[in-house]
């Protein structure tokens, strides 16, 4: 079991959670109960302050409803009906099952986990050496994150950039589909303290969110139109000559092929595509090409709202195009981040071991279609039907695209399912056999950032609730009883937390203080040097030429285009409530309270003419299902989009589903994530 920390009263740890600020903890301990969990003032990202989430982690700690020992599901599928039993039935009973499929077939087992925790350890490191050991099919892990991803990997090399704290430097900064104020806290800090400095704010969203209307200018675009406007940007740049012409000459490739493709793109045209004034593009780049006229550095926050859609590969690689054209990488506070993710050296392979799998490659089977993977009848090419699924750090049945379809996968009765839960989620209500997991506050762990730069160590404040056991202990436990004698097995979280940086930080470091800073360079790219295959910034991809048909970044339009099916004229965003993240917190019941019900935001015109008011519950439905929530006109819609508030739990929602009844299990153009904010939907009086 987990060590517990006996000798402090206030114990340092990092926060779990899917969100870029990654805080440094301290929970206050006494009598071995945690009284408090605040931010660690030492840190200087975190700077002594947690957003109103995380200040509530004794709350959902110690929440009444939280799991405390293994259940068998007695009642149907989706009932909730539970008994309980004991940790040998229930591995003895894992084991059983898991280990008949894998004599047929280990790849009719599949993991299902994702951010649930961002913890290295209590993430993906005895679990993944479970699943290899076993052969099991290979989860393609793409539900957040990986079309952006993919679209900077394509241009910069990496998911690389400014380092965050230099935002507060920047005369000039563009908060680019992002909620800053709700999903990256932090980062506001710095981009408030720029604005004290005298920074222009610039939020590019088609919701006008908290952030949007604390900043000077507000772009409230289509959603999926991001790339046009980057495109249109570039188009005014050119035409202004407001071009570092020799960063582009020395650090960049493709230059003369994107400048014939960014003139493709007049603000006129870009203002059609996005629903902008012209003016509004052409201020913009004037903003933005000042910032080269002056020598002033300007700074991009992307955030990976914006590439939710059908482009949203394409939109990010044009968006990172930008800091290239007017040279802005060569200041520290100048260039773009969506993820600081690729700066650390983690050791993945050695916490991971896919050396287990031996010869043996499983299939990729992509975690944002699971409705449809469930459904699947297999066969010689698809590879067999699931029969099994162990889901951990993820609630799939609330979180993934199109939940009709998962929750059919789900109530299957030939499907095995195992949940590692703090509570009764909607996917949980769907298991067989449901094992109780430890929260951040009881185990090891160790956490990099996709915000900032610095690596920060979790010890455990207390000792587990009830019978609770980390999902490190828990694929031990179930390594033994499958008969796995690996060596591997046997590692301590502790040993796992030391072995992700071995030889690159000293762990000591990290024990006495609880984060470390990499050693990194101020300005990244300030003399190119970019990790792409020509080492310059890769306006033209060989690679993307090859596998798409196009190098260059371009508009993809939506799957589903405004305007392309009369029966669905409004399109739908789902961007998180403040008090929720992801699922998680929404049973917390002082955050749900602050939430209140389920909010779908809308403008007063598509209200008036559907003749709705403001407070009324409405039904917002499409092909693929229908959700309740109550209207909100409140000035944050944009005209021809709603705006639904989520991710509620489906039970506590008004009518038993969440906005993802209503989402889509297409996929990007690159990356193959999912495209939630790519989705057209009508509304009516419930
Ligand atoms: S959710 Fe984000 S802002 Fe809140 S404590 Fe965690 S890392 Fe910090």
């Amino acid at each position: 079991m987990p060590d517990t920390a006996t000798s402090s009263t206030l114990v340092r740890g990092a926060c779990p959670h899917d969100c870029p600020d990654t805080c440094a903890l301290l929970t206050q301990v006494e009598n071995g109960v945690a009284v408090k969990v605040s931010g660690n003032p030492a840190h200087r990202h975190t700077d002594g302050v947690l957003c109103a989430k995380v200040s509530k982690y004794t709350e959902r700690t110690y929440h009444p409803e939280r799991l405390l020992h293994p259940l068998r599901r007695v009642g149907p599928k989706g009932s909730g009906q539970f008994e309980r039993i004991s940790w040998d039935e229930a591995l003895r009973e894992i084991a059983a099952r898991l280990g008949s499929i894998a004599q047929r077939n280990p790849e009719a087992i599949l993991p299902y986990s994702y951010a649930g925790t961002m913890g290295l350890v209590q993430g993906e490191a005895m679990a993944g050496r479970f699943f290899h050991r076993l052969g099991a099919s290979l989860l393609e892990r793409t539900i957040c994150a990986a079309a952006g991803g993919a679209g900077l990997t394509h241009t910069l090399g990496g998911k690389l950039g400014m380092r965050v704290e230099f935002f507060a430097e920047a005369k000039l900064i563009l908060i680019w589909g992002s909620n800053s104020i709700g999903s990256n806290l932090h980062f506001w800090r710095l981009a408030q303290e720029a604005k004290r400095r005298g920074a222009k704010l610039v939020c590019i969203d088609p919701r006008r969110s908290e952030t949007a209307e604390k900043c000077h200018v507000h772009l409230a675009l289509r959603p999926g139109t991001d790339a046009a406007l980057a495109l249109a940007l570039m188009h005014e740049l050119i035409r202004h000559d407001w071009l570092d012409h020799d960063y582009i000459e020395h650090h960049t490739v493709g230059w003369a092929a994107l400048r014939e493709r960014a003139l493709q793109w007049p603000p006129e045209r870009a203002a059609e595509v996005c629903g902008l004034a012209v003016q509004q593009i052409r201020d913009l780049a004037h903003d933005y090409g000042q910032c080269l006229v002056r020598g002033e550095p300007a700074a991009i926050r992307l955030n990976y709202g914006m590439q939710r859609v059908h482009g949203g590969g394409n939109a990010a690689r044009a968006v990172a195009c930008l800091p290239a054209l007017i040279g802005a990488w060569r200041h520290r506070a100048g260039g773009v981040l969506l993820s600081s993710s690729g700066a650390f050296p983690t050791r993945h392979a050695a916490l991971q071991r896919p050396d287990l799998l031996g010869p043996r490659r499983p299939r990729l089977l992509n975690m944002s279609t699971i409705g449809d993977i469930l459904q699947h009848p297999g066969d010689t090419a698809w590879g067999p039907k699931v029969e099994a699924l162990l889901v951990y750090n993820s609630n799939p049945v609330a979180v993934a695209p199109e939940s009709g379809a998962v929750v059919r996968g789900f109530a299957r009765d030939d499907l095995f399912t195992v949940v590692l839960e703090h509570f009764m989620t909607d996917t949980a209500d769907y298991a067989d056999i449901v094992l109780p997991a430890t929260t951040q506050l009881e185990h090891w762990d160790i956490h990099t950032s996709y915000g900032h730069t610095d690596v920060l160590l979790n010890r455990p404040a207390i000792a587990p609730l009830g019978e609770a056991r980390s999902n490190t202990q828990i694929f031990r436990d179930l390594a033994q009883a499958m008969g796995f004698d690996d060596p591997c097995f046997a590692d301590s979280d502790e040993t796992l937390c030391r072995t992700a940086f071995d030889g690159v930080l000293d762990f000591e470091v990290l024990l006495r203080d609880g984060f470390a800073s990499l050693p990194l360079p101020e300005a990244p790219f300030a003399q190119g040097h970019f990790p792409t295959p020509s080492g310059r910034c890769e306006f033209y991809s060989v690679a993307l030429q090859r596998s798409q048909g196009d190098g260059l970044p371009d508009h993809v339009p939506n799957h589903e285009t405004a305007g392309s099916d009369a029966r669905y004229p409004l399109a739908m965003i789902s961007p998180p409530a403040r008090n929720f993240l992801n699922s998680t917190f929404v049973n917390v019941r002082s955050l749900r309270n602050i939430e209140g019900e389920p909010v779908l935001e809308m403008h007063a015109s598509d209200a008036t003419a559907r003749g709705l008011r403001d407070g009324q519950t409405v039904r917002v439905f499409n092909d693929r299902g229908s959700y309740h929530c109550v209207l909100r006109i409140n000035g944050r819609a944009r005209e021809g989009v709603v705006n639904s508030l989520g991710i509620w739990w489906r039970k506590l929602g008004l009518n038993g589903t969440n906005v993802n009844e209503l989402t889509s299990q297409k996929l990007t153009d690159l990356g193959h994530g999912p495209v939630f904010y790519d989705c057209l939907v009508e509304v009516s009086a419930a």
